[in-house]
């Protein structure tokens, strides 16, 4: 049998590897080597486990190579097959699954331990692994649930299976549900402090199971607008949480540590994002509402510009900023927009980067994108600051944005009330590239297109870049 110590030491590695994972995460240029290495750390703790496990006699061969390859095909799948725009689903579903992981491997512990009257006596043992248990528990269910709304709610909905019916993913939230979801986490509270109680009784477990399953389906389905990047990074958290408290149960550091510093990073990330959208976290899982607007509603017109028209207005500027979107993702246009900043400074003007933190689907979407493109890091202005030099601008490029400069949000009132935007009206001239006047993920109607200082290229992102840098080129 090999001493504990060699596994310590092998999980001391890793937790290594994921510290200076994150801290070279720190700055987009050493961000690659800190990813590389992070997932390194993950291997080294995955094969250190599976070695333990397969040296004590726990598990056999079969069942590690059998997992190993399962879990990497569909791992490699998903991975392969999700589209760029998909990724933010993908992240949302893997949130879930992390949670979830960590909940079964709870469960599996507490039965395992019910099944061999493996349960300690009554004083401190007892109340740390059932404590963590119950906690695991409530926080890896309620993850799990709660991520699968977000990854619909971001998707847009779903399929009814046999009918292939579409269905919106509802954003329904009336008042009295905070009190119904009060009342869950004090019963599933409750149930850790009974479950203590009377530890050899597994009913208090699966009434945990039950009721966060159901919190996690509660919290997240009344959120919408604005609000869903605070609640994806808020679940990312939750599921370090879970596989912190998890690593308490069967006693596995590399658990705590890795688990802890998810949820410690998901947490700051959080506070970054409520800091960005104006909000407060208990506003976000309390007050929150989604936006009910749909096309219909959308009775303003306006006529469509031309790429050639737009060109002649760009011709002889001196400074621009492109504003991505989520539609740049979509139409994957970020190395055209690079192509369009190219011709332009090579015609004298300043080009920089309006970087709103909720733009796209996931936190730094599009900064990944943008990179991607090749585009020097330093062009890409937060939203506070490009907002200073907003007036000095001849022309702001929209492409594919609609809640991150739609100017209603200075209203304070709907979906989109109080959070804070970049001010492209403020600039001389606003060129938006979209495919037609609808709205954006809030759901809210957007004034900017309506002024008039507005040109709206109505198309595809891609193609619009496309046929406007080759109108540049013709200048
Ligand atoms: P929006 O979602 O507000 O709008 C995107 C626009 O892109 C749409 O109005 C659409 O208009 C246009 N579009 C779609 N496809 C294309 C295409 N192929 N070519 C050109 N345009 C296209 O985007 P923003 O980035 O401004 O705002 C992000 C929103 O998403 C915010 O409300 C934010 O709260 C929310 N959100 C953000 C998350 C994050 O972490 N960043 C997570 C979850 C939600 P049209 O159909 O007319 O083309």
């Amino acid at each position: 049998m090999v001493s504990a110590a060699v596994w310590d030491i092998g999980y001391l590695f890793s937790a290594a590897l994921f510290i200076f994972g994150i801290k070279q995460l720190s700055s987009p240029k050493t961000a690659p080597r800190g990813n590389r290495l992070g997932a390194l750390g993950m291997l080294l703790a995955v094969l250190v486990t599976l070695s333990r496990m397969y040296s004590e006699g726990i598990i056999g061969w079969e069942l590690i190579v059998g997992g190993l390859v399962l879990g990497s095909v569909i791992g490699a799948f998903m991975a392969t097959r999700v589209e760029m725009t998909g990724m933010p689903e993908l992240v949302a579903l893997f949130n879930g699954f992390g949670g979830g992981a960590s909940a079964l491997v709870a469960l599996s512990e507490v039965l395992d331990r019910l099944q061999e009257s493996d349960i300690p006596d009554p004083g401190i043992e007892l109340y740390v692994i059932w404590v963590a248990i119950g906690l695991s528990g409530l926080v890896g269910w309620m993850t799990l649930t709660g991520s699968l709304v977000a990854m619909m709610k971001l998707k847009g909905g779903f399929v009814i299976p046999f009918s292939g019916k579409w269905v919106r993913f509802p954003t329904w939230g009336p008042s009295w549900l905070n009190s119904v979801k009060v009342i869950l986490l004090l019963g599933s509270l409750g149930l850790i402090l009974l479950s203590i109680d009377d530890p050899s009784n597994s009913d208090y477990i699966w009434g945990i199971v039950a009721l966060s399953s159901l919190l996690g389906v509660l919290f997240v389905m009344p959120i919408g607008g604005a609000d869903m990047p605070v609640v994806v990074s808020l679940l990312n958290s939750l599921s370090g949480i879970a596989a912190a408290f998890t690593g308490f149960v069967i006693g596995n550091n590399v658990l705590i540590i890795a688990g802890s510093m998810v949820g410690a990073a998901g947490l700051i990330l959080t506070f970054i994002m409520c800091k960005a959208m104006n909000r407060t976290l208990p506003d976000v899982l309390f007050k929150a509402f989604g936006g009910t607007a749909d096309k219909a509603q959308l009775s303003r017109t306006k006529v469509g510009s031309d790429p050639v028209e737009v060109a002649m207005i760009c011709d002889g500027i001196s400074k621009c900023v492109v504003i991505p979107g989520y539609g740049m993702a979509v139409s994957q246009a970020q190395h055209s927009v690079k192509e369009f900043a190219d011709l332009m400074e090579a015609r004298g003007a300043e080009v920089s980067y309006g970087i709103h933190p909720v733009a796209g689907r996931m936190p730094g979407h599009m900064n990944v994108l943008m990179a991607e493109a090749n585009v020097p890091y330093e062009k890409l202005i937060e939203m506070d600051d490009i907002n200073n030099e907003m007036a000095e601008m001849d022309v702001a490029l929209v492409i594919g944005a609609n809640d991150t400069v739609n100017p209603v949000a200075r209203s304070g009132e709907g979906p989109l009330g109080g959070m804070p935007i970049i001010n492209a009206d403020a600039a001389r001239i606003v060129v938006i590239i979209k495919r037609s006047l609808s709205v954006g993920y809030a759901g809210v109607d957007n004034d900017l297109f309506y002024e008039d200082s507005t040109m709206m290229l109505f198309g595809d992102g891609k193609k619009m870049m496309n046929e406007l840098n080759a109108a540049i080129k013709e200048l």
